[in-house]
């Protein structure tokens, strides 16, 4: 007798529960739209329309600015202020070592810089004397020029080296003589209030089309002697290395930089 009062139990359960979902079931839910494509398309803002350079003239995009276009060196002073002295020639300008780096008299944060350089066809000397050269990101951080052209030395000092830091992934190096591209991608650093690197400053370069840096971290400064100090800074000029070494001076043409 006991067994079947719990089979009417089981038995009266089920029946509500059954009745429960039907409830449920005639109950109305907002439903969710059905997608559409145009539910993850926006329009707008729209991108700037930049005009590329053209191919054939290789002239700077139309929102550039321009650093040289083979005229002079008006964008350019040395560090001290004073007018940049290095030699103008036939739409390039060349290294003169005893008037010590240049820099841009205009300060900039994030970029895209282009910069074409070129090692004298008859460069003499080997390892870090031949061809040494550096475009420096704000004023602080080297991106190594050199001619590596069948010349080694320290992979960390070689040519796209973020100097004394990162090596450059290939070796891209055309023959001395030869007009080499670099095409760079910084992104300043932002500073905690400690002077400490909230983000570090990050720097993709590519040479003559190929991939050296990709979106490489920049741990510092890049001494030549020790290790990668920590500086606390705001925006900064581009700086082109006058070297000491006694190799034949390099040159520069077609610079241009957009702000990012
Ligand atoms: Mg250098």
């Amino acid at each position: 007798m006991k067994k079947r009062n719990i089979t009417i139990k089981a038995v009266l359960a089920v029946t509500a529960c059954t009745a429960c979902v039907a409830v449920n079931a005639q109950k109305q839910y907002p439903q969710q739209e059905p997608m559409t494509p145009g539910m993850s398309e926006y329009w707008t803002p729209q991108p700037k329309i930049v005009t590329p350079g053209d191919i054939k003239t290789n002239s700077a995009p139309s929102d550039a600015i321009v650093l040289f276009d083979g005229k002079d060196l008006s964008a350019w002073e040395n560090t001290k202020g004073e007018p940049a002295q290095w030699t103008v020639h036939d739409g390039v300008f060349t290294v003169n070592k005893k008037a010590g780096d240049i820099q841009t008299k205009q300060k900039f944060n994030n970029y895209q810089l282009h910069i074409e350089w070129c090692v004298p066809e008859n460069i003499t000397g080997t390892n870090q004397a031949r061809g040494n050269s550096g475009v420096f990101m704000q004023g602080m951080y080297e991106i190594q020029i050199l001619d590596c052209y069948n010349n080694e030395t320290y992979v960390n000092g070689q040519t796209g080296s973020v100097y004394k830091q990162t090596p450059p992934l290939a070796n891209a190096m055309r023959k001395p003589g030869e007009w080499n591209v670099y095409d760079i991608i910084y992104t300043a650093p932002v500073f905690k209030e400690d002077g400490t690197y909230r983000v570090p400053p990050r720097v993709t370069v590519i040479q003559n089309g190929i991939v050296l840096q990709n979106n490489t971290t920049i741990l510092g400064t890049t001494e030549y002697i020790g290790f990668p100090k920590i500086v606390k800074h705001g925006a900064g000029p581009i700086i082109l290395q006058s070297h000491g070494d006694p190799s034949e001076p390099i040159s520069f043409r077609n610079i241009w930089l957009r702000e990012l």
